[in-house]
């Protein structure tokens, strides 16, 4: 995806069953890469987390689990959730305490996300030029960033488009 192109989260009509297999796709080839094991119950939680850009929390995956008659216990979910964000195919939203897939996985960065308050779509921005921006900007008080972690709350265009059409 280039820098400036719309994250897909944010495209009203877009076949979502691509964005799954693309997700997996990824995080293969991520865990090949890395000589991770890519095991059944982690790509089913990643499968899960994917179900939509709306982020889900661990209790929801776990829901689902249930729902199709497999109980893994907790840990073994929190286990693959934890490797998952620890590989970088999923990211976990602090304010929300839930987790979304990763739109850019393989490549180190840290996160922008755009969180629609109304249908609670989440998008990732992974736009260096901010970071760099707040890193400077910091560094001008003496203050050393390591990390940025930024979540902007608002409406998508899909939310958008609607509140105008109602109004
Ligand atoms: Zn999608
Ligand atoms: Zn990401
Ligand atoms: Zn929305």
């Amino acid at each position: 995806m280039p820098r400036d192109a719309t994250p897909t989260a944010l495209k009203v009509h877009h076949d979502h069953d691509r964005c799954i297999a693309d997700a997996l796709a990824a995080a293969a080839e991520v865990c090949r890469e890395l000589g991770a094991r890519f095991t059944p119950l982690r790509r089913r939680v990643l499968e899960i987390v994917w179900q939509s850009h709306k982020p889900l929390g661990a209790y929801g995956i776990l829901d689902v689990l249930a729902a199709e008659g497999r109980r893994p216990m907790p840990p073994t979910v929190y286990r693959a959730l934890d490797f998952l964000v620890a590989k970088g195919l999923v990211h976990r939203i602090p304010s929300l305490n839930a987790f979304i897939g990763c739109t850019r996985p393989g490549r180190r960065h840290d996160g922008q996300y755009l969180i629609c308050h109304n249908c609670g779509t989440v998008a990732e921005l992974t736009d260096e030029g901010l970071n760099t921006a707040l890193g400077k900007a910091a560094r001008g008080h003496g203050f050393a960033v390591e990390s940025v972690l930024t979540e902007a709350v608002g409406l998508c265009p899909a939310c958008a488009e609607r509140r105008k059409t109602a109004s």
